[in-house]
């Protein structure tokens, strides 16, 4: 197929189905024109990447220069970017062709995408349902068909969550492997940026034309990375789960995790063992600490990075008649920022406010390094851990969008990975029994090894 037939196709599909899902918040209006040309420079014999012509959704935390970036905010509604995010940029580059930008929890903060400032998304699967967050909109245009393949952050979970949730694969890479350059921050330590997609390959295919250094990231690695399509193939291909060692977490399953999220599971594991590998229980004793220290650093440093939305130099302004700037920076942040948005600024301010700063923050990145350090001990056993991506499957919309606590619980065994900065990725497993709905298998692998999530994602999938 031509790229000019891939994109309308996918062009149509939105047209058709996005009504319902409300994953896009903007679609390009010059797909076509972007395909035309990639046809073209084919046609005239140009040696273009595998992924050239192929559609890409592109989360709204992501900014482009060519559609708005809001990042799911009242504050920066109809906001255009001066310059495109390395990973955008890189994916043009390599001939994607852009589709349009995804919806969102409201900067990235949630788990089922109903604190976008511009309604929920729905999950493809059942429409009562949440897709996921905070990247549910990318998730369920991949899940929909309306894209092939999308671009998302993670910083606590927000691409593998929405994968498990959408029957999609997600990846987090190794924190600095993919440039956070022009990606909306929520908190710097924590962000990463990734693909999704429907198979492995495709991720990695995605990965390898984003991943690398950039010197418009401070915190972005030099590594040189390997290919991930071909640790995909390699996955793909055969034996790689033979004498493969993997760990089960003891903490990342068990109570409070749905019976068919178990089953989907334990069934893996078997099929593991069958295939070859070793399986071990593993202890990591102060997981049960994340969500508490994640919920402290995160917001810390969100209220941090928040602070620029001041009226003056971004997006939105309301200026009441007579108002002194002070007021003005108020008023604007009073109607700019959403309900979830507020809370974690007041609770980052307050985790960082002199006096509390030892108690709070600083206990909370004193966990951070047990986390690590139980990673480290965990690693030295096995070569991947395992465990669900999420307790359960997709809940129905509105069940905990005003219970705070419930929604943060459910990151419970993704937020490990991101305070220790260490790659993972959530592969579809089958469908729960009781909801059929999706269940993913998250796979974690040592800082960067992203190459062992391809090789044994793709094995898994296979
Ligand atoms: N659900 C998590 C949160 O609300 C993860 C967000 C994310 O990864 N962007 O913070």
């Amino acid at each position: 197929v031509s790229s000019v037939e891939a994109t309308s196709a996918h062009l149509d599909r939105i047209a058709a189905v996005d009504g319902d899902v409300n994953a896009f918040l903007h679609v390009s209006d010059h797909a076509l024109e972007v395909a035309r040309s990639i046809d073209d420079r084919r046609a005239a014999g140009e040696e273009l990447g595998p992924l050239a012509g192929v559609p890409l959704a592109i989360k709204d935390v992501l900014v482009t220069t060519d559609m708005p970036s809001t990042s799911g905010s009242r504050i920066l509604e109809g906001y255009m970017s001066p310059y495109d995010a390395t990973v955008v940029a890189r994916s043009r580059a390599a001939g994607l062709v852009p589709l349009g930008k995804t919806n969102m929890d409201e900067f990235a903060m949630g788990s089922s995408t109903e604190h976008s400032a511009f309604g929920p998304t729905r999950n493809p699967w059942d429409l009562s349902r949440i897709p996921g967050g905070s990247g549910g909109g990318s998730a369920a245009a991949v899940a929909a068909f309306e894209a092939p393949l999308a671009l998302g952050s993670d910083t606590g979970g927000s691409i593998r969550q929405p994968a498990h949730v959408t029957g999609t694969v997600g990846v987090k890479p190794t924190y600095g492997a993919v440039s956070r350059y022009g990606s909306i921050a929520l908190a710097s330590s924590l962000d990463q940026v990734g693909p999704v997609s429907r198979t492995v390959l495709d991720a990695g295919l995605l990965q390898d034309i984003v991943q690398g250094h950039d010197r418009f990231d401070s915190t972005s690695l030099t590594t040189q990375w390997p290919s991930m399509a071909e640790a995909a193939r390699e996955g793909a291909r055969g034996d790689v789960l033979d004498g493969l060692r993997v760990g089960i977490v003891r903490q990342l399953g068990g109570e409070g995790f749905q019976a068919g999220v178990r089953q989907r599971f334990t069934e893996t594991v078997e099929m593991l063992q069958a295939a070859g590998a070793e399986v071990v229980e593993v202890d990591a004793p102060h997981f049960e600490y994340a969500v508490a220290a994640y919920y402290l650093i995160l917001p810390a440093e969100a209220s941090s990075n928040l602070a620029k939305f001041d009226s003056v130099r971004f997006g939105l302004r309301v200026e009441p008649a007579g108002a002194t700037s002070e007021q003005m920076m108020s008023a604007t942040r009073e109607a700019g920022f959403g309900p979830e948005v507020k809370r974690r600024i007041i609770l980052g301010t307050y985790a960082l406010s002199s006096g509390y700063y030892a108690a709070y923050y600083g206990s909370a990145q004193k966990v951070r390094t047990l986390i690590q350090r139980d990673f480290s001990a965990a690693f030295a056993q096995v070569d991947v851990l395992v465990s669900p991506t999420a307790p359960t499957t997709a809940f129905p919309l509105g069940e905990r969008v005003n219970d705070p606590l419930a929604m943060y619980l459910n990151d419970v065994t993704t937020i490990p990975a991101n305070l220790a900065g260490i790659p993972g990725i959530s592969v579809p497993i089958g469908l729960a029994p009781e909801d059929s709905l999706p269940v993913g298998l998250q796979i974690m692998a040592p800082a960067y090894r992203d190459d062992r999530l391809y090789r044994v994602g793709a094995a898994v999938e296979a």
